[in-house]
């Protein structure tokens, strides 16, 4: 009715009417301000109970001898156990996680029983009243007001509870004490009535201030949560590569420092595994990065099947991934991994219009119970990778003890190589190249000789391997080229010189016009010049080593293609270059005698050599057996310690003349 009349005449009163009246209501819209209301009252409310019941008892006992027992004993015993029942509820309950919900109703709850428990504690401190005398009159004006103002303060977190609490107590006490005429009561009526108002006012400050607390506490709480999901976020691009999906170098860098202590220090099985796949550089150079992209992206796939709990695996950069491994592993389980792997990775690539083959060598490293430091075992799985490439490609290879004793030398050649002076340290000798039906020598291989001071003689395998990844290979072809020229000059004209360049000589423009002025000067005919070089040299940059390849060619020195079939360049890959002759690699002369692919592979390549009319060397020819053979697929010119080992210039020089008094004839 109230709110009728408010709504017909008084709009502005209307309003402050229901905000009055919500003050009296528990809303419950605010989720974290009730759960937080909720908290704060379990933790007073037992302590209202417990005034509650303390201040009872007392009054009651000043009351038992004046007073009848149900007044003074039974109602107030009722009463006491209520708050005594309550009193356990809270405590045992003080501890549970509610949501929010749960939370306003418990709350609207606590806001009726307080309003109906200070209904029945006025109504029973007033009707004892009568009963007694002007002391104990007094103490039941103290009790109401004492107990009321403990009360509202143990409610000050639940706004409603504590003003209906203020109206349902106040009023009636001052109404009571006021109309008794008594000045004692109307001037303790009138300070409660005061003190209770002054309590109010402080009740709805320090609500609002704990509302207010409760919001900003909430948006600060929102803000972190969207701060470190934005962290998370960052984190996880940080981490990720974005072209694979896999997880990145700085995530693996961080799985092994993160991982470290459990990982290699308290005696289990640690295993890293570096993935380098062979042949990407051509799928790049041949069909363009976007297939490129593509197969990387493939291969992220691939090996996302092989992550679980116990397997790590990340993009490391270019076409190098990571693999971490977990477990109490044998070096034959590991070896299996590997090689599953592997065999996921050599499976074809579907491009849009063509189809790539690759392989994935990886190289492991794996610590057993020793405490192992990180980049350690970094650079052994590199080196086991080195050695993959080197010898088993396609394959994983564990780091050994026999790795690491290579790996020591290793650096002591690289050491002696930087300090050596190799214009008086370095030789060639000379290996004569054949031409059958008589075994005419049409040139001779200069081969490298290293004899270090301190380290002794170095076959050239091992240590151009370190020249090249210094700039000191630069220096050793200019020197070995100048010298074999040199010689070269010696022989009958017909006799050619076959110089192997390096990958390096032919990757820029400035090391092959290097070259290009060392052949000028020497006034030797290019075309009695051979430049051998081998197809990996390619893989680094075709575009350029092509490129350089032709600036060669136009001086007039022929090219040839060395160590075929051992690397990973296709047929198809050899009309693309400036080639005139190919020297099938000895690996397949080897067993040329007992197995038919052998002898298939230098067939073909022989028929291909004669269909792009490519001149061929076969190399490594070490029996009378395999002569035979490879003379009756169709080869010419041949290459091993048959006809002669390298040797030094002045043998190479007096072979030449022997020759001509003790030919040797296959007839064909
Ligand atoms: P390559 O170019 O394939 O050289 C042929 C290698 O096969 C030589 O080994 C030679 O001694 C060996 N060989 C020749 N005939 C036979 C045979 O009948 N049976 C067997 N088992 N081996 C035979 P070498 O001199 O140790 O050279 C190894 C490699 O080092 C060369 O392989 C070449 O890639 C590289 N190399 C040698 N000299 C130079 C050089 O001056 N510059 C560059 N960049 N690399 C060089
Ligand atoms: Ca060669
Ligand atoms: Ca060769």
């Amino acid at each position: 009715m109230v709110d009728q009349i408010l709504r017909m005449g008084f709009p502005r009163w209307r309003g402050t009417f229901s905000a009055c009246i919500s003050m009296f209501r528990v809303s419950g819209e605010n989720a974290s301000l009730t759960r937080s209301q909720f908290i704060a009252l379990s933790r007073q409310i037992p302590l209202l109970y417990f005034i509650l019941v303390t201040n009872t008892a007392g009054l009651a006992i000043t009351h038992v001898h004046s007073t009848p027992a149900p007044l003074s004993i039974w109602v107030p015993a009722f009463l006491c156990l209520v708050c005594v029942v309550r009193f356990a509820w809270w405590l045992r309950t003080r501890h549970h996680d509610v949501d929010a919900a749960t939370a306003a109703r418990r709350l609207r709850r606590t806001v009726r029983l307080a309003a109906v428990l200070a209904v029945f504690f006025t109504a029973w401190s007033l009707s004892l009243y009568p009963y007694g005398d002007a002391y104990q009159q007094i103490h039941v004006a103290f009790y109401m007001a004492i107990t009321v103002i403990g009360c509202i303060f143990c409610l000050m977190h639940l706004r409603a509870a504590a003003l209906s609490l203020t109206v349902i107590v106040i009023i009636p006490f001052v109404i009571f004490f006021l109309s008794t005429g008594k000045p004692v009561f109307v001037s303790i009526a009138v300070n409660l009535f005061l003190v209770s108002v002054a309590m109010v006012v402080i009740l709805l400050t320090y609500y609002r201030d704990f509302a207010r607390l409760i919001e900003s506490r909430e948006e600060l709480h929102l803000r972190q949560i969207e701060t470190q999901r934005l962290s998370d976020e960052n984190f996880r691009l940080a981490n990720l590569d974005s072209l694979t999906g896999l997880p990145n170098r700085r995530a693996f860098l961080a799985c092994l420092e993160g991982a470290g202590p459990s990982m290699f220090q308290d005696g289990g099985v640690a295993v890293i595994g570096l993935v380098d796949l062979d042949g990407f550089k051509l799928v790049n150079d041949a069909y363009g990065h976007a297939s490129g992209d593509w197969v990387l992206a493939e291969v992220g796939r691939r090996l996302q099947q092989f992550e679980d709990s116990s397997a790590f695996l990340a993009r490391l950069g270019g076409d190098e991934f990571g693999v971490l491994l977990r477990g109490d592993l044998s070096n034959d389980e590991i070896t299996h991994r590997g090689t599953e792997i592997c065999c996921a990775l050599r499976l074809p690539y579907h491009l849009p219009d063509t189809t790539a083959r690759l392989s994935a060598s990886i190289g492991f490293a794996v610590s057993r119970g020793r405490v192992e430091r990180v980049d350690v075992l970094f650079e052994r799985a590199d080196y086991a990778l080195y050695n993959a490439k080197q010898n088993s490609r396609g394959k994983p290879v564990i780091f050994s003890a026999d790795h690491e004793i290579e790996r020591r030398r290793s650096g002591l050649v690289e050491q002696a190589l930087a300090q050596a002076d190799l214009e008086r340290e370095l030789s060639l000798d000379f290996q004569p190249i054949i031409e059958l039906p008589a075994t005419r020598i049409a040139g001779f291989e200069a081969l490298a000789r290293w004899t270090n001071s301190t380290i002794g003689k170095v076959p050239p395998a091992e240590f151009i391997r370190h020249a090249e990844r210094s700039n000191r290979i630069l220096l050793i072809s200019e020197i070995l080229l100048e010298r074999a020229l040199e010689s070269a000059k010696q022989w009958p004209d017909h006799v050619r010189i076959s110089f192997n360049l390096s990958t390096r000589d032919i990757e820029s423009p400035e090391a092959t016009r290097r070259i290009i002025e060392i052949i000028s000067a020497s006034r030797v005919p290019a075309q009695r010049i051979e430049l051998e070089i081998t197809e990996t040299a390619l893989v680094s940059d075709f575009d350029v080593a092509s490129d350089s390849l032709r600036l060669l060619k136009q001086l007039g020195v022929h090219i040839s293609l060395d160590d075929f079939g051992t690397g990973f360049s296709s047929l198809s890959y050899v009309h693309r270059l400036p080639l005139d002759k190919i020297k099938i690699d000895r690996s397949f002369v080897g067993e040329i005698a007992t197995n038919t692919t052998s002898q298939k592979v230098v067939k073909s390549v022989v028929d291909l050599c004669r269909n792009l009319n490519l001149d061929c060397v076969v190399e490594g020819v070490e029996t009378e057996d395999q002569v035979r053979i490879l003379r009756d697929l169709g080869c010419r010119k041949m290459q091993g310690y048959l006809f002669g080992r390298p040797m030094s210039a002045e043998e190479a020089l007096s072979l030449l003349t022997e020759e001509v008094k003790n030919p040797r004839y296959y007839p064909s």
